[in-house]
């Protein structure tokens, strides 16, 4: 098999780029491990901004999106048993986001891409790449027990936080970021319609909580609990317990409940490799930065990779120039740079800290009350959560 581009790995940022570069005339492949069922049904993300939107629309993927989805302009933050609006729209000039499960735009993605004759192979096995620093790279994999090779002019790394290509940079290139947070998320999908139409996020003493939906009948919720949690000590009526003392206002708010369709716990850290790119291979996405999900920025954090990535590739294939993918590190970088610090902002402005003492405690309260109460504090809010303008 031969294509220019190769991608490994069929998640929002391989998927994203497959179209874009499609969309460029640029041939390319993408290998997936799972099967198409398992990705089109893994519960993720639930939040685009509005570049990510934008950019569905533009590559004509966003029509059912556009039907189905939830636009939201602002987002509630609740502490003390208040609720204080955070008004996006009136604070960035109209924009906002929407909510759209990450599962639903991987469907809307590879049907379109399928439906292009596009080339994604499922299931393939044993993912390797080789030769990442010559001219012509390769990416060799199983797929129904036949060994074959993909010949690529450049690798595109979109296989996430788990995957081969970050590891198959040769020791010592890369410089390693890291944080670790001393707790995660329970999360649940539950068939009980949103008690509010926009999403809550919930500083309460017992810890963090969030409020969000899928649909107008069905509500992803999570709750604070430590990073190890065990789901079994989680029977659903305690969750429900949980979740209404984290939610409960001074006015009597309480949550919609119903049948819980869905839990997991999930970890949280901060992470970036630097450079994101190696030879002739780039990395984008989870495979190069993890950000903790309180911002909501991991999915739209790997489509501002891939625009930037085939961009570079646009201009190679049409012009011979190398300038743009030289350049690819740097530029991600400053994006995901901002990008983990609001989220580590967001993150550490909601949840509880073991280590929290009273003076921490009250620190907490008063920069909520800051951001709750300063225009421009809650400006700066605003902006990063539908999304700094892209380079
Ligand atoms: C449980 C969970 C919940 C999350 N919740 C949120 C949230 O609420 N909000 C938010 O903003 N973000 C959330 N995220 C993060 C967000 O989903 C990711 O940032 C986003 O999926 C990144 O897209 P990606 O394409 O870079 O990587 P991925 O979506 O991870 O895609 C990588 C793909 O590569 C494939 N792959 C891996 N290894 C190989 C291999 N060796 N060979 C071939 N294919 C391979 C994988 O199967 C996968 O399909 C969550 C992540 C997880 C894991």
């Amino acid at each position: 098999m031969k294509t220019q581009v190769g991608i490994v790995g069929a998640g929002p940022a391989g998927l994203v780029l497959s179209h874009l570069l499609a969309q460029a005339g640029i041939s390319n492949a993408v290998l997936e491990m799972h099967t198409r069922p398992y990705i089109e049904e893994r519960v993720r993300a639930g939040v685009l901004e509005q570049g990510t939107v934008d950019l569905l629309n533009e590559l004509g993927l966003g029509e059912r999106m556009m039907r189905q989805g939830l636009m939201h302009y602002g987002i509630e933050l609740r502490f003390e048993g208040r609720g204080h609006r955070i008004d996006f729209a009136d604070l960035t000039g109209g924009k906002g986001v929407m909510i759209y499960a990450q599962h639903e735009v991987i469907k809307d993605l590879v049907s379109a891409r399928l439906a292009m004759e596009g080339e994604i192979v499922f299931e393939a096995r044993e993912v390797c790449v080789d030769r990442i620093e010559s001219e012509k790279p390769v990416i060799r994999f199983v797929k129904n027990g036949v060994a074959q090779e993909l010949e690529c002019n450049f690798i595109a790394g979109c296989d996430g936080f788990h995957g081969i290509c970050r590891d198959s940079i040769p020791k010592g290139v890369l410089k390693i970021h890291d944080r670790d947070y001393p707790f995660g998320w329970l999360g649940i999908l539950a068939e009980a319609p949103p008690a509010s139409h926009e999403l809550i996020y919930v500083n309460h003493e017992r810890g963090f909580g969030l409020m969000s939906m899928r649909s107008p009948k069905v509500s992803r919720l999570y709750l604070q609990c430590k990073p190890d949690e065990e789901l079994s000590e989680w029977p659903d009526e305690r969750i429900w317990e949980e979740l209404q003392k984290r939610f409960s206002t001074r006015d009597g708010f309480s949550l919609t409940e119903g049948p819980v369709i869905q839990k997991g716990v999930t970890g949280m850290r901060s992470f970036v490799v630097e450079p994101m790119q190696f030879g002739r291979m780039f990395l984008a996405g989870d495979s190069a930065h993890i950000v903790p999900p309180t911002g909501a920025k991991g999915l739209n954090l790997a489509v501002a990779d891939v625009r930037v990535l085939a961009a570079g590739l646009k201009e190679f294939y049409s012009s011979g120039k190398r300038e743009l993918l030289e350049r690819y590190s740097e530029i991600c970088l400053r994006r995901v740079w901002k990008v983990q610090r609001f989220s580590w902002w967001m993150t550490s402005l909601l949840h509880r800290f073991s280590n929290d003492n009273e003076f921490d405690r009250r620190r907490q309260l008063a920069e909520l009350d800051y951001v709750t109460s300063s225009r421009a504090a809650a400006t700066t809010l605003a902006e990063n959560y539908v999304g700094l303008p892209l380079e």
